[in-house]
């Protein structure tokens, strides 16, 4: 028998009431039926976004909703700035590098937040930027970024803010309009609690005047058409259907939990995971942790590689390593999205039998009593759910 848990920052678990509608007839897309999905997931992801700006669906991956960020918001030799500390940000640079932008790139160290000041100086040395693009939560090295800083910033100056939020939505706080982010994109896979290949985008007023005047080359990803079609209650092109079906459920779920509540328990299973790898006498590689995942360095000795291939081969439990430079040197634990407690628990300790088997010396048991002792106190409901949305 084998059974297999996945504890990656993407894919992500996908509640059984989830999965099952995409079993469903698929339906046509230029259908009311088909409409009535689309404009419940354009309402619940405007919830999720924390927006009453545009939301556009893409078809495709959360990569695909950057290259749309890029091809529709500037031209050719406009100058961007890219707050980077990590993997992702790096495809910031190359996306827009492609596309022939002049990249001027903010970086910090791995494991650390892009520094607000960093940003600052920037944008005064770069008046011509167009944009700012960065992470919400970087995700090669579980940093949480300071959005709502980098968002004042961009406010007062004459670029706009793009955030990729493809792994920090829904699990760690995006306030888009009180914070005045301009663009937001994510993905369907990670804390949308939705099969991959769904992705999407926030745009604000101010970011549609960049997309009426760039020059990139653009037509499936044009922006201008997906905004178009939107009161026709329908994409473009035609949509993964079974994927925005699937979708509408997740945020009905999404719904009924509530963002805050959400927050509050993605703060909770981070703060236990922390606590367990912790007690276990590992470090915590980022040092502005997010609520996300749990990135954590491997302890000398250990071969990296092999916590995670053994891990996914004998016991079914797949995590992820690191990237890059980092590969062998830290693995990931997620815990967004479909995610409660005792994922939490399955991880740590996966992880103490996978390093105890490696050599590594511990007590076993001691991260996971670690992780309970907070697991125990349930996060109190900060605000009373929203309500559900009728079912379509
Ligand atoms: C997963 C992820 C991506 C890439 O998304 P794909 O869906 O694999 O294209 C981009 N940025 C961040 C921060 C991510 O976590």
């Amino acid at each position: 028998m084998k059974k297999s848990y996945l504890i990656t920052p993407g894919p992500t678990p996908i509640p059984p009431e989830v999965s099952s509608k995409e079993g469903l007839p698929v339906l046509h897309h230029r259908t009311s039926e088909f409409g009535a999905y689309f404009v419940e997931v354009i309402e619940g992801l405007k919830y999720v976004f924390q927006t009453k700006n545009d939301v556009l669906l893409i078809s495709g991956s959360g990569t695909g909703a950057m290259e749309s960020a890029v091809a529709n918001l500037l031209s050719p030799g406009d100058t961007a700035i890219v707050a980077t500390s990590g993997a992702f940000g790096d495809r910031w640079c190359k996306i827009l590098e492609t596309f022939g932008a002049t990249v001027v790139a903010v970086k910090a160290e791995w494991g650390l937040a892009v520094n607000p000041s960093d940003v600052e100086e920037a944008l005064k040395a770069t008046p011509q930027a167009k944009a700012v693009f960065c992470q919400l939560t970087e995700t090669s090295t579980g940093v949480v970024n300071d959005i709502r800083r980098f968002a004042e910033l961009t406010a007062a100056s004459q670029a706009i803010l793009v955030v990729d939020a493809i792994s920090g939505l829904v699990g760690q706080d995006i306030n888009t309009d009180a914070w005045g982010v301009d663009v937001v994109v994510a993905g369907s896979q990670k804390g949308l609690m939705t099969a991959p290949g769904l992705a999407m985008a926030s745009v604000s007023e101010r970011a549609w005047k960049l997309v009426e005047a760039a020059k990139n080359p653009r037509f499936y990803f044009d922006w201008r058409k997906m905004r178009k079609s939107v009161p026709d209650k329908e994409t473009p092109f035609t949509p993964p259907v079974t994927l925005v079906v699937s979708m509408a459920e997740a945020l009905r779920q999404i719904k009924a939990e509530g963002l805050s509540n959400i927050f509050a328990r993605h703060a909770w299973l981070a703060q236990a995971t922390r606590a367990g790898v912790t007690a276990l006498g590992l470090e915590i590689f980022a040092k502005q942790p997010c609520n996300v995942l749990t990135s954590v360095v491997v302890p000398a000795g250990v071969d990296g590689k092999k916590i995670i291939k053994k891990m996914r081969e004998d016991y079914g439990v797949s995590i992820a390593g690191g990237q890059v430079h980092l590969m062998g040197k830290i693995f990931r634990l997620a815990h967004m999205g479909y995610m409660e407690r005792f994922d939490v628990i399955i991880a740590l300790s996966a992880v103490e039998m996978i390093l105890h088997e490696l050599g590594y010396k511990l007590e076993l048991g001691k991260g996971v009593a670690a992780a309970e002792r907070i697991l125990l106190n349930k996060p109190q409901p900060a605000v009373q759910p929203a309500p559900v949305l009728t079912h379509v």
